[in-house]
């Protein structure tokens, strides 16, 4: 099983034990263990529903969501709020957090280190959260949440199982804002997270279990599998027939 670190390797309390969302965010504090703590403005911990069905992952604040203090409220957050209207949702319906809650500087790429110092925060917001359905967007999310170094292009329009969850990769919505095309394709993704959330989607496909990823699992899921639609895995699945494809 994957064992990416929890946060108390450093003699750090065990993120496992902390019950609740606010509890969480007291434990991260004043993070600096990495060093996008010495740059951010405001570390960005996430927003909306803490019980909600549907949990979105970014990949890590911009310059508007460091200064705010709230992910996705620059442009690409009003397309995602567009594109929850279009599915007749709003953000405090949801929960909106990111892989990293710091912002790169330059808005460059999250770094690994930064990641190992910041996903066991994600992990445990999904483990609160308990989501059924969570939707990534873009490439660093859709590679945390699948454990996988495949891209975002070739995932999206799939959908996968992991501990008893639906993740659905997206495209990231910046990456829409000057592409028509890839923005159509978010809109009718958008349509199919809707039947994923109705239950008109559902994919039950095992993973092979070396590709399972562990470490956002909720301890009660730990014994459920990872599953998806994609034909390298169907070859190697009992219930390959059972696989929905989008
Ligand atoms: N892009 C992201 O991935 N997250 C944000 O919060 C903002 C922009």
């Amino acid at each position: 099983m994957d064992e990416r670190p929890h946060g108390n390797e450093t003699g750090e309390a065990s993120l496992d034990a902390i019950g609740d969302l606010d509890a969480l965010r007291a434990h991260i504090g004043d993070c600096h263990r990495c060093p996008l703590g010495d740059t951010r403005t405001t570390l960005v911990f996430g927003v909306g529903d803490p019980a909600a069905r549907l949990m979105f992952v970014g990949e890590a604040p911009g310059r508007n969501e460091d200064l705010k203090g709230e992910p996705f409220v620059g442009a690409a957050g009003a397309l995602l709020d567009e594109l929850l209207a279009s599915i007749g949702l709003v953000r405090s319906q949801v929960y909106i957090a990111n892989v990293l809650k710091c912002r790169p500087p330059g808005n460059r790429d999250p770094l690994s280190d930064e990641m190992t110092a910041c996903t066991p925060f994600l992990a445990q917001q999904v483990r609160l959260i308990e989501p059924t359905v969570i939707a990534t967007l873009g490439n660093f999310a859709t590679k945390y949440m699948l454990d996988t170094d495949r891209g975002i292009t070739g995932l999206r329009g799939r959908l996968f199982r992991v501990g008893g969850r639906q993740i659905v990769p997206i495209f990231h919505p910046a990456a829409a804002l000057y592409d028509q095309t890839k923005r159509d394709v978010l809109f009718e993704d958008f349509k199919r997270l809707r039947a994923v959330l109705d239950g008109e989607l559902t994919t039950t496909q095992q993973l092979p279990s070396e590709r399972v990823p562990g470490a956002w699992r909720t301890p009660s899921t730990d014994a459920a599998t990872a599953s998806e639609d994609s034909s390298d895995a169907v070859s190697q699945d009992d219930d390959a027939e059972q696989q929905t494809l989008f």
